[in-house]
């Protein structure tokens, strides 16, 4: 395990948190303040500890001066107060004399929040490019660095890797170690565990199919991904999506692990892909030529249940069909609520399977969710993440 915040005494001292706060902005407000949410544990601690408190975090892409105007962390500032309710100081500027100054009368429990890392990356990617002289420069202003953004930890830039690799004291977040307690616990599962892998393409998590297929009992497919794997094994399967460039691996890993592979045997088809067209329910071998499977069907829900009815841990990654339309959201809710209920351990593996359990309101009932999107991705493909590996 990495050094923890618990591990380090930081009274008195300058700390500088790389959080996460890639918030969406609608015309300058926050729409979701989940991610400032999840931060504030790790903040709190450190003004408790009374350490004098640097922030920062990317917000966006920022390639021009006018991507600048929508990409400020401004409202993350202001957000901030209203959360922890004290005095957040905001510089808008990521360098310079104004930071420095501020800094360096930077009183215990004061909170100071720079601007958005990636204004760096206007002249040579120098934030994403882990540049030696600005990862040393933003390490200088601190004693401590603290690596809170687990979302970001795929990826060696100068706001994590750059500013562990020139300070004297670095260790991880809460959580950054809540996702790592987590996700280390798929290294050595209680058994059975089930994988679920849905989504749209099978190239995205052929990764994690390697990596896991030999610790888990049963891997069960659905979403636009099963249609691969159903046409590999010579399944009409209509206008459904279909990642043809991967075919030949589908074909190899089900033949490999035929008793582990489970397969959708029915779905939820119309002619669109959209709300408005007639949707009908179609055994795997009845799908016509211009039909869609945007969900998986009612026979396929009861077998995907059965197979999660004993298990003491699941993985879960990629929706089981389109959930953001109304008329195929019912798979992956109705799994989403089975595991609820049946308070079966669930981990749920980053991007859309969080949107879709937050729609089926049961996060509060899901054990980790974790909030990497791509760290997490790479995690379960059994990658080193630079961001964490930095960390001493
Ligand atoms: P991914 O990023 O690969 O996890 O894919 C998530 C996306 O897969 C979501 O936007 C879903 O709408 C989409 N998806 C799930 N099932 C299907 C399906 N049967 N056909 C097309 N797209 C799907």
């Amino acid at each position: 395990m990495k050094k923890c915040l618990k591990d380090v005494n930081m009274k008195n001292k300058t700390v500088i948190i790389r959080c996460d706060f890639n918030v969406p902005l609608k015309k300058g407000k926050i729409i979701d303040n989940t991610r400032i949410e999840k931060s504030l544990e790790t903040i709190k601690y450190c003004i408790k500890e009374k350490a004098k408190v640097i922030l920062l975090s990317h917000l966006g892409r920022v390639k021009t001066e006018e991507d600048k105007k929508e990409k400020s962390l401004k409202p993350v500032s202001k957000e901030l107060e209203k959360l922890l309710k004290q005095k957040i100081t905001f510089i808008e500027e990521t360098r310079g004399e104004k930071v420095e100054k501020k800094v360096s009368s930077l009183k215990p429990g004061e909170v100071l929040l720079l601007e958005n890392t990636r204004f760096e990356d206007i002249e040579g990617k120098k934030e994403s490019g882990n540049d030696e002289e600005l990862g040393a420069y933003w390490a200088h202003l601190a004693d401590i660095f603290i690596n809170d953004a687990f979302g970001t930890a795929h990826r060696a830039h100068a706001s994590n890797v750059g500013i562990a690799s020139h300070i004297k004291t670095s260790c991880i977040g809460f959580l950054i170690e809540k996702e790592l307690s987590a996700l280390e616990e798929l290294n050595c599962p209680n058994k059975p565990f089930i994988v679920i892998l849905g989504g749209s393409k099978v190239g995205d998590k052929i990764g994690v199919i390697e990596n896991i297929v030999a610790k888990a009992d049963k891997i069960l497919i659905g979403g636009g991904m099963a249609f691969t794997f159903l046409k590999a094994e010579g399944y009409e399967i209509g206008n459904s999506i279909c990642d043809n460039e991967h075919l030949s691996f589908c074909e190899k890993i089900t033949k490999k692990y035929p008793e582990k592979i489970i397969l959708p045997v029915d779905f939820k088809v119309t002619s669109e892909f959209s709300d408005e067209t007639p949707v009908t329910e179609k055994g795997i071998d009845e799908l016509d030529f211009d039909d869609i499977g945007l969900d998986i069907g009612t026979s396929t829900i009861e077998i995907f249940k059965n197979h999660l009815k004993d298990a003491k841990l699941v993985l879960w990654n990629g929706p089981l069909g389109v959930y953001e339309l109304e008329n195929f959201k019912l798979g992956t809710n109705e799994v989403l609520n089975n595991l609820a209920e049946k308070n079966i351990k669930t981990i749920l593996g980053g991007g859309d399977i969080v949107a879709a359990a937050k729609n089926a309101k049961v996060e509060d009932k899901i054990y980790h969710i974790s909030t990497g999107g791509g760290a997490t991705l790479e995690y379960l493909e059994g990658k080193s993440l630079p961001g964490i590996e930095a960390i001493k």
